[in-house]
């Protein structure tokens, strides 16, 4: 994409050669209007005569070079034909006459346009062969010019060391052919050589090529003696030159230095609008180059803008994402007769694609009928930056089917290889490779690369390697296509290996290694691998780089280092959005929404403006802490930054609003919803699954299906979750047979886990079992333990017993699987066992998580943590439980002391009951708020058996609604019940 932008900037910087000819000594046949409207016209006139037959040329040639005047005329006839050799053999012919001088002028010069050295080698020969002309000013002069216009400065400065005397003009062709072709630090030095020879003087000719020069070089402090130099000779005032200090203090960012000369100017035309227009844009002032349009067009100069203007301006739209702007420069092309001009043209698709208004940018594309490849690679650019592989191969193919002159080029290749990176991609990247191969650009550097990288994209590592090992010589960039590629196919462990195999070959890595490097250890979540990357971070300097920073955020969050990131953040001097949102999506990923929410606010308060992914992580965070005032709060606040047109977002709030255990609340958002597609309804099923409503599940399930909606893996994730919190077996059973046979979903491991979990918990532990058998995947931890609680509590000893093996075997390093295990043994009192599955856990080095519960109130969240008794409220909480329990006690409260694992006394596992995270949040939720409040509580491990008694006996005394949401379900107590029916 960068390619052909850059390429597109170039041109429209106006070079004062194009309108500042010195060469004025001849009359030569040109008008006044641009060169391409006149070769255009010109090629009309003479096309009829050049497809003449020969013999008739030859015949009318006789006759016509009679005179001085025909002569010249169809010399210039061929010329503009494109007849160099006609013209030739016409010169050869009139040698003799003292008038081909001219003739030859004429043909030089069209030698330079056309690029045709050859010809112009034999005009040269003619030339020095000539006793007259081999020292003659002025063919010298045009010799000069057309080597360099050639691209071949070294033949112009022959022909300069080879004249005897030489005047200001052939310094002026010598200086103006290195600053064409790019040789800066040469044009200075001819310049240096100019200024000390005797009796010449730099004129407004030399200076905007020396100018040009030091804005080559961004050498300011050069630039600044030449402006000196022009003030002192006089020449400031020449038009061309002030344009030239324009452009220069423009291209070395000097902005102030560069409107001051535009101010003094005492005469400006439009290319000194059109410099200093560029000038703001490229330094990234885009609201002074629209109002310097604006005064432009008003000023009293009268000035249109040109093809020059508007290709300026319609980047500045597009890097702006300024549509509105766009549209009026468009409307201004319209009116100015330039839409249809091609550069034009193609700079409005560009502007209209990057302002994501597509449809608009293909029809300007299709309508254009001048089309040139720069035309096509900006269409394929733009569907290519948009993600479309669809359309990006379609019009790639369409435009080779446009005949030879609209081949495919570099800037093609590198746009339509950008999107290739499914596997899926991957035949129409090999035949992309094939035409790339044929056309002998596969040693383009840039291309090479963007080959590599695609393939390993597309998971072919093979593929990226041959054409890797293929490259003639392998820089950083081309081992970083190699180790980015596939760090970002997620095969990490290649990466790593590729990044030692560039060490060993000598080679350092750049920004881009280190950023693939630490993509590859995120995805690994090698804390070690990491840790080690950022030490070398450090050690070269490399921290400032933002795209790095942001990439080590994202490892220790990954890594489930969120103190590590937070460290880094804090030091961050200037924090992006995406710096602020991978915060604060980490800390909602690693379960810690308080982390978040205190981020968001510190976002807002420091004037940030969040994006959709932003409010998504916030959204999430409210939702893990069942915190439904701060999700509303949240909800008010996306409504009024625009932000719920998203679907995502719009399926966060659903979820939000059901993981606060206000379904009804989800499903009016759901009602209003323009486009219910597949996501919105798997939200507001699982919605109503979580808070155990099957039945309202089921319904909206075929509901779907009666809309002719296709249920996906995830619609019966959530259906047959809805099954099991609701207990409803049969109709869980019946879902998950027609899952494949009627809807084509192939059952995963979560279907089964759901399905084994549901008959589990039914008491059916043979079914389950035998599901477990029959599952195509290895059954993973999650499935086992499911099926070891429901063991535990249906006192299947036996099969317990083996399934904790399973799971041991599974998952070793994981302390829940211990506490099952031991829950198992001391459910059965086998309490030897018990303290060797404890020992066993100690051993490993791993701990048991404490049970942690949070309750919301107004907007604050408050953590409570089993058995803490130094909150500075912990004395009146106590006071509280002591009062609730005496009440409940009336209506039939028992300690559950089975509930303690631990081989206590009884009434020392009563007070272990006591201080039950939850019991502690409910009595701070009772002391902190009025009658008529819901209290909501959330629990990071699923709640007790006497937990759950107490808190549907407490609903019942003090009349209120407790909804607590474990780490499973919802528990909505209300006058003495449960919702889950006493199922969970
Ligand atoms: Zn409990
Ligand atoms: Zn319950």
């Amino acid at each position: 994409m960068s390619v052909y932008v850059s390429s597109l900037c170039l041109l429209s910087v106006p070079y004062p050669l194009l309108h500042h000819d010195p060469l004025h000594q001849f009359p030569v046949i040109r008008s006044n209007k641009p060169r391409l409207h006149n070769t255009y016209s010109l090629r009309l006139i003479f096309n009829a005569k050049s497809s003449v037959s020969s013999s008739t040329i030859t015949h009318q040639r006789q006759s016509l070079s009679q005179t001085y005047e025909l002569f010249l005329r169809e010399i210039a006839g061929f010329c503009e034909s494109n007849n160099l050799n006609e013209a030739f053999y016409l010169l050869q012919e009139n040698s003799h006459n003292a008038y081909v001088k001219e003739g030859m002028g004429i043909l030089l010069q069209a030698c330079g346009r056309q690029k045709d050295i050859e010809i112009g080698k034999k005009v040269h020969d003619m030339v020095s062969s000539s006793t007259h002309f081999s020292n003659d000013f002025v063919l010298n002069t045009r010799l000069i010019t057309m080597y360099s216009m050639c691209g071949s400065p070294w033949d112009s400065r022959r022909v300069f060391d080879n004249l005897k005397t030489k005047n200001l003009f052939q310094w002026n062709a010598l200086v103006s052919g290195y600053t064409r072709n790019e040789l800066y630090i040469h044009a200075l030095n001819i310049f240096v050589e100019l200024v000390s020879a005797k009796d010449i003087k730099p004129d407004n000719f030399t200076l905007p090529c020396v100018i040009k020069a030091c804005g080559g070089i961004a050498d300011v402090d050069l630039g600044y003696a030449i402006h000196g130099m022009a003030a002192k000779s006089g020449l400031i005032g020449d038009v061309f030159v002030g344009n030239a200090l324009i452009a220069m203090y423009g291209k070395c960012g000097f902005v102030e230095d560069m409107v001051k000369v535009f101010e003094v100017m005492p005469e400006r035309n439009l290319v000194s609008w059109n410099s200093i227009i560029s000038g703001f844009s490229e330094n990234g002032f885009s609201l002074e180059s629209f109002y310097l349009l604006m005064e432009m067009m008003g000023g009293e100069e009268g000035l249109v803008p040109d093809v020059a203007t508007l290709v300026t301006v319609l980047p500045v739209c597009a890097g702006e994402g300024d549509v509105e702007m766009g549209r009026s420069v468009h409307g201004l092309a319209v009116k100015l007769g330039l839409n249809q001009e091609l550069m034009v043209n193609n700079t409005l698709v560009d502007m209209y694609a990057k302002c994501g208004c597509l449809p608009e940018a293909q029809i300007l594309f299709s309508k254009n009928n001048n089309k040139n490849v720069v035309s096509w690679n900006t269409i394929i650019g733009a569907f290519s930056m948009a993600g479309d592989v669809y359309q990006t191969f379609y019009l790639l193919r369409k435009m080779q089917m446009e005949g030879e002159g609209m081949k495919a080029n570099e800037v093609t290749v590198l746009n339509v290889l950008t999107i290739c990176l499914e596997k899926s991609e991957l035949q129409s990247l090999k035949e992309l490779h094939g035409y790339t191969l044929r056309h002998g650009f596969q040693n383009d550097e840039l291309v090479a690369n963007a080959f590599v990288a695609a393939y390993a994209k597309c998971g072919s590592a093979t593929s990226a390697e041959n054409v890797f090992h293929g490259m003639e010589s392998r820089t950083v960039s081309s081992w970083n296509a190699l180790i980015g590629g596939h760090a970002q196919n997620g095969d990490s462990l290649k990466a790593l290996d590729y990044f030692l195999q560039m060490k060993f070959s000598g080679l350092e890595p750049d920004c881009f290694t280190i950023g693939s490097l630490l993509l590859a250890c995120t995805h690994l979540k090698s804390l070690h691998f990491g840790k080690e990357i950022h030490g070398f971070v450090l050690r070269n300097g490399l921290e400032r780089d933002s795209f790095i920073r942001i990439s080590l955020l994202s490892l220790y969050m990954h890594c489930e280092k969120a103190p590590s990131a937070r460290v880094l953040f804090d030091a961050m001097e200037d924090k992006s959005l995406i710096s602020w949102n991978t915060m604060i999506a980490g800390y909602s990923r690693n379960k810690l929404p308080d982390g978040t929410l205190i981020l968001f606010r510190r976002m807002i308060s420091k004037g940030v403006q969040p994006c959709e992914i932003t409010i998504n992580s916030v959204f999430g965070a409210c939702s893990q802490l069942s915190a439904l005032r701060l999700g509303k709060e949240t909800h008010c606040y996306a409504l009024k930054a625009s932000l719920t047109d998203d679907i995502f977002v719009a399926c966060s709030i659903i979820d939000m609003y059901a993981k606060c255990g206000c379904i009804e609340q989800s499903q009016k958002i759901f009602n209003r919803l323009k486009d219910k597609d597949a996501a919105s309804w798997n939200a507001i099923i699982v919605g109503y699954a979580i808070n155990g409503y099957g039945k309202e599940a089921i319904e909206l399930f075929e509901n779907m299906l009666a809309l002719g909606r296709k249920p996906d893996s995830f619609t019966f994730v959530g259906i047959l979750m809805a099954c099991n919190h609701a207990g409803l077996v049969e109709d869980g059973l019946k879902y998950f047979g027609r899952m494949q046979n009627s809807h084509g979903v192939k059952p995963k491991l979560e279907h089964y886990a759901c399905v084994v979990d549901m008959l589990g918990r039914a008491g059916q532990l043979h079914d389950a079992f035998k599901l477990v058998d029959e599952m195509p995947e290895e059954p993973d931890a999650g499935v086992w333990s499911s099926l070891l609680s429901s063991c535990r509590n249906y006192g299947a000893f036996d099969m317990g017993e083996k399934v904790s093996k399973k799971l041991l075997e599974l998952e070793p390093d994981k302390a829940e699987n211990y506490v099952l295990v031991s829950n198992l043994y001391a459910g059965s009192e086998k309490w030897d066992d018990v303290r060797k599955v404890r020992q066993g856990m100690k051993e490993n080095g791993l701990q048991k998580d404490a049970g942690r519960s949070w309750i919301e109130l107004g907007g604050n969240v408050y953590t409570f943590v089993a058995g803490d008794n130094m909150l500075p409220e912990s004395k009146e909480i106590r006071e509280m439980w002591g009062r609730l329990e005496k009440k409940i006690s009336k209506i039939g409260y028992k300690p559950y002391t089975e509930a303690v694992l631990h081989e206590l006394e009884e009434e020392e596992k009563i007070n272990i009951l006591r201080g039950h995270s939850e019991k502690l949040a409910i009595s701070f939720g009772l002391l902190k708020t009025t009658k008529g409040i819901t209290l909501r509580v959330c629990k990071n491990l699923r709640i007790c058996v006497d937990c759950h008694n107490a808190a549907k006996l407490i609903s019942k005394v003090v009349e209120r609604e407790i909804i607590v949401r474990d780490n499973k379900r919802f528990h909505h107590f209300r006058d003495g019940f449960c919702s889950c029916g006493d199922y969970w």
